[in-house]
């Protein structure tokens, strides 16, 4: 398995700003952040992507995200975030190592840019969203092959 950056972050090679730790999951602060607060979390086991996690690693990640996320909207004082998990470089993936992004989500006018230095940025996640239709002839067919491909 290739070591990315957040391996030798876990492994203290490179310093962070870690805001929890357990057995099998590691969370900071994401270096390049959009909002004030954005925070990674990651599983130590060093799969790429989501599909490719175990179910250990799955589970001990599920049961902590809305804690990290509880304390991220506390310590920040935003009242919304988003939760994203890029997988595959065409979806935005950097980092070849499962994260998850919590970014705060802070209303227009209220950011307060530059008062601590690199670690105050943006308002949060822009998201460009442009719905189609689910075609009713063919979604059938598409749920049945994506229900019978589940394990
Ligand atoms: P991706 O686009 O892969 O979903 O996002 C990767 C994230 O990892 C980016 O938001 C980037 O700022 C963050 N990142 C990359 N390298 C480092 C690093 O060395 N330290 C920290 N704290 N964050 C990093």
């Amino acid at each position: 398995m290739p070591t990315s950056i957040f391996s030798k972050i876990i492994a203290g090679q490179i310093p962070c700003f870690m805001v929890y730790e357990d057995d099998l999951v590691f969370s900071f602060l994401d270096i390049n952040p959009l909002s004030r607060g954005h925070t990674l979390v990651i599983p130590k086991e060093p799969a790429i992507t989501l599909d490719a996690l175990s179910d250990e690693s799955a589970a001990a990640i599920g049961r902590v995200l809305p804690k990290i996320s509880r304390a991220v909207l506390n310590a920040t004082g935003a009242t919304a975030f988003n939760l994203l998990q890029n997988n595959g470089t065409i979806a935005h993936q950097a980092v070849m190592h499962v994260h998850f992004h919590i970014i705060p989500r802070y209303p227009s006018g209220l950011v307060r840019k530059g008062e601590q230095g690199r670690l105050s940025s943006g308002t949060g996640l822009s998201i460009d969203w442009t719905p189609g239709t689910l075609e009713s002839s063919l979604g059938p067919e598409l749920a049945r092959s994506i229900a019978a491909a589940v394990r």
